[in-house]
């Protein structure tokens, strides 16, 4: 819901602790996920994320979610799916070209990110959409993307590897 959302954009430090915090906890329990099955785990997660992100946010389950970038305002929600906006035909209000009852979520993404913490993280581009992912949770691609991580730079030699690998780019 709009009210909802821009609510979120405007509390986007408050929601930025509750999510660092979940953050820490849902990954505190990365064994318990690897336990059940992250394909088991799929479409409860997805369920139960589409809910919450649905009603804070109006999320749109990209599949990536970058709200802690964009200042607690779901991007997805630009009619143009613009990933790195705003376009050029932001209203003098601050309202969207295209739907002019609604402001531009860039806008809206900028006021979010101020209230943040990291604010420069917002300068960074964002990777474009990938509408292969979409519909599925991003909370376990997150999971799924931070334990390949982690085994990687666990497994033997990968240390040395990676030295060497320096090694040789040096001049
Ligand atoms: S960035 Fe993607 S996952 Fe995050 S709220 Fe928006 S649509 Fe949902
Ligand atoms: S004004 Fe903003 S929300 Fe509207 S289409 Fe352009 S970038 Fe998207």
């Amino acid at each position: 819901m709009y009210a909802v959302r821009r609510w979120s954009t405007r509390n986007a430090g408050s929601l930025e602790r509750l999510y660092r915090f979940s953050a820490a906890i849902f990954h505190a329990l990365d064994p318990l996920w690897r336990k059940v099955g992250l394909k088991r785990l799929e479409k409860p997660f997805a369920a139960t994320e589409a809910w919450v992100k649905g009603v804070l946010f109006d999320c749109k389950m990209c599949g990536r979610c970058v709200l802690s970038v964009t200042g607690m305002t779901c991007p997805a929600n630009c009619p143009k799916s613009v990933c790195n906006g705003p376009c050029g035909g932001v209203r003098q209000n601050g309202h969207c070209e295209v739907k002019p009852e609604m402001r531009c979520v860039w806008v809206e993404a900028w006021d979010g990110a101020k209230r943040m913490r990291d604010t420069g993280s917002f300068r960074r581009p964002l990777p474009p959409r990938e509408y292969n992912i979409e519909g599925g949770s991003a909370w376990l691609r997150l999971t799924a993307e931070n334990m390949t991580r982690r085994e990687t730079e666990d497994a033997p030699g990968a240390v040395s590897r990676a030295k060497a690998a320096a090694k040789e780019t040096q001049v």
